[in-house]
């Protein structure tokens, strides 16, 4: 948040209300009161996995992922100045009034535009955007809902912002920082967030308002699924509270050398960090032909695919989600390795034209690229959706960035053009 918005914040009138409650009948296999925190899940006293047998490389560009490789070609151009991550310990974390069930929204029914996300440095932790979020509640809270549906190994909490027509019988997912070291994508998501919210009434894609855009669907914006991650790749072990859990990225960092996985400094190895907080790759961990995920030692700073599908909470808290929504036509991942749009998944017939016109509009309002079908495609959050999704959820995912993770923010006006309009271009054609 930025400081000179703290003020304005602070003036609007608040007042408490309960989160409304809502249960749906769902496709995916049962309903659930969305409105309600997952349960508290405890930090594991041990939460270093056991090396598994069987190990593999690959080098094959893989969705959500970048080719593994012990040393990548791109990073003999990576600029040397820009390789360590800040060692400070991270802020103090803001307790969010709506960690008790409730929200907080404002009286106040005048709607200036906000400006509360800074988009002027790459660095967005998981404390700035809780701020974020609260800022844009108070002055929003007549139409947004914010809800906890998950809280991490080191007890952060994974927030679904909803916006839109809040009860419609359709719904769109976002979702963002999947992956730790991809953390511009939670800044992109807040500022689409914003931008959204400021402009409610006003024209923004192809002559309709935000309003209008979101007329018919409800949107569920996750803005940082992973931040744990996040956490290590932009503060290191300082990153993570958990005792325990520091002193198991020390172990992860020794295997990781060990079987020359890294040959990077701990240091630069934790800035590069993509697993969650316990050295699972949460975009291998969905039950989606996880089977068919390669094996690997075991937890790592990525690619470990964990001990069973859907072990990790914060694969469960978007599955959870997704199960629970009634209708969700459309579910939209960021992540930021290349500049791409995955979409082809090798469905087929009416399912298939669906998915290519979700694509087509989101490669027309950001000007990426497709990616061919990857049939090897496996434990990731589109792969469960088309394994799971009975062919009513439109999976895309979009890889925003050219350079190597984390992105500089000199990346960052040229991300904010392409995908500005992407929410509302994706909901219009849900
Ligand atoms: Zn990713």
């Amino acid at each position: 948040m930025k400081k000179s918005k703290l003020l304005a914040a602070a003036l609007a009138a608040v007042m408490t209300v309960s989160l409304g409650g809502s249960v749906y009948a769902s496709p995916w296999g049962g309903g659930q009161d969305v409105s309600k925190p997952n349960s508290v899940i405890d930090v594991e006293e041990n939460a270093s996995d056991n090396p598994q047998g069987g190990s593999s490389s690959e080098n094959r560009l893989v969705q959500g992922s970048e080719p593994v490789s012990i040393i990548k070609p791109s990073e003999k151009h990576e600029p040397i100045t820009s390789t360590e991550a800040p060692v400070t310990e991270p802020r103090t974390e803001t307790t969010l009034w709506f960690d008790s069930e409730k929200i907080v929204t404002s009286e106040s029914k005048k709607k200036s535009p906000t400006d509360f996300v800074d988009s002027s440095k790459a660095l967005y932790s998981y404390s700035e955007m809780c701020e974020d979020i609260k800022g844009l509640q108070e002055v929003y809270g007549d139409i947004i809902k914010v809800q906890a549906i998950g809280t991490t190994a080191d007890r952060r909490k994974i927030y679904d912002i909803i916006i839109g027509d809040i009860g419609a019988d359709k719904q769109m997912i976002v979702q963002a920082s999947c992956h730790g070291r991809e953390y511009m994508t939670s800044l992109l998501v807040m500022e689409q967030l914003e931008y959204a919210l400021n402009n409610y009434d006003s024209v923004v894609y192809g002559g309709r308002t935000a309003r209008e855009c979101f007329k018919g669907i409800e949107v569920h914006i996750i803005p940082m699924l992973n931040p744990d991650g996040v956490s290590i790749s932009q503060y290191g072990k300082s990153g993570i509270k958990n005792p325990v859990m520091r002193l198991n990225l020390s172990s992860i960092y020794k295997n990781n050398v060990k079987w020359r996985y890294t040959n990077l400094s701990e240091t630069n190895y934790y800035r590069r960090w993509k697993a969650n907080g316990k050295g699972v790759d949460i975009n291998r961990n969905f039950d989606g032909r996880w089977k068919y995920v390669d094996e690997i030692n075991g937890t790592s700073s990525q690619f470990y695919k964990g001990r069973q599908a859907e072990s990790e909470s914060e694969t469960k808290a978007l599955c959870d989600l997704t199960r629970s929504l009634s209708n969700p036509v459309t579910a939209v991942s960021y992540h930021a390795t290349g500049s791409v749009i995955w979409w082809d998944y090798g469905q087929t017939g009416e399912f298939a034209r669906r998915c290519e016109s979700m694509a087509r509009t989101v490669r027309s309002v950001t000007g990426y690229d497709f990616v061919p079908r990857d049939p090897d495609s496996a434990g990731g959050y589109c792969d469960w959706i088309i394994e799971n999704g009975g062919g009513k959820t439109v999976p895309i995912l979009i890889e925003i960035g050219k350079n190597q993770c984390p992105l500089g923010i000199a990346e960052y006006p040229d991300i904010w053009s392409r995908n500005k309009n992407v929410l509302f271009a994706a909901a219009v054609n849900s």
